[in-house]
């Protein structure tokens, strides 16, 4: 396959995907999900306000948009632009990492950028993370570790998260909630040991900080609760990207 036919595979798997997940995160945080899981999943794509089923046409990510004006087919009443835009931003997403990482790991990587992301986003939102996405990216860790191999590595990243987010449990109630255990834990799995320590540091450094800022501009107190995933998403990011970098630099200066 040449290049340009693989960018334009990655551009319209990717859009697709987008389309996917942002349908996921609106479907989720309206409570759909937590009603009825399968329902929410193999719904068809409807119209919010005349809940008319979107015709096929309609679907394909981006273009949709433009054939209907960013309006429903039916009730002309506006789509919300975040729909095209997501889906662009996927698309863009799948091409920069086909573009900047090996053929056999960057669908593998793209699923998992999104997916945290996409975590990050709800969490924010509802204060949870369904279990149906980091499901996704534990099956991507276990795609990676078959892929590189060191399966000693990626259970000791696991384990590591593990011990990490159990410990504050132990010690006293509250800390982290299982949601964030449950993504920490794949997470670990699919970063391996090493990568897993800076995604770590950098999770607990900003959450930290951010809890902190948070506490006392937003309650003057202390105690305020606020959404871990997202800070755990910016480590896992950034583990991916520049673990390597990073675990170097520590060699270099310690
Ligand atoms: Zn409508």
């Amino acid at each position: 396959m040449n290049d340009t036919l693989i960018v334009a595979f990655a551009f319209i798997i990717g859009a697709s995907w987008g389309s996917f997940l942002y349908t996921f995160i609106i479907r989720y945080t309206n409570g759909m999900y937590t009603k009825n899981p399968c329902h929410a999943l193999t719904y068809p794509s409807h119209c919010p306000h005349c809940h008319e089923k979107i015709k096929p046409v309609y679907l394909i990510p981006v273009i949709g948009y433009c054939l209907t004006k960013g309006c429903c087919a039916y009730c002309k009443k506006p789509v919300s632009l975040l729909y095209p835009l997501s889906e662009l931003f996927c698309g863009i997403v799948a091409v920069i990492t086909v573009l900047q990482f090996p053929l056999a790991i960057a669908p593998v990587l793209f699923v998992a950028f999104t997916t945290s992301v996409s975590i990050a986003i709800i969490d924010t939102i509802t204060m949870e993370i369904p279990d149906l996405l980091v499901c996704i990216i534990l099956i991507a860790g276990i795609i990676i570790t078959a892929i590189e191999g060191e399966v000693v590595s990626h259970i000791e990243g696991a384990v590591l998260m593990l011990v990490v987010f159990i410990l504050p449990l132990l010690i006293k109630k509250g800390g982290f909630g299982g949601g964030d255990i449950k993504y920490a834990v794949a997470m670990g799995f699919f970063l391996g040991f090493s990568e897993t320590i800076v995604a770590l540091e950098i999770a607990l450094v900003s959450g930290a900080l951010f809890g902190i800022l948070f506490a006392v501009i937003k309650t003057k107190t202390l105690k305020a609760k606020i959404p871990f995933a997202p800070f755990l998403t910016l480590g896992f990011i950034v583990a991916v990207l520049y673990g390597r970098e990073i675990i170097l630099l520590y060699y270099y200066y310690i």
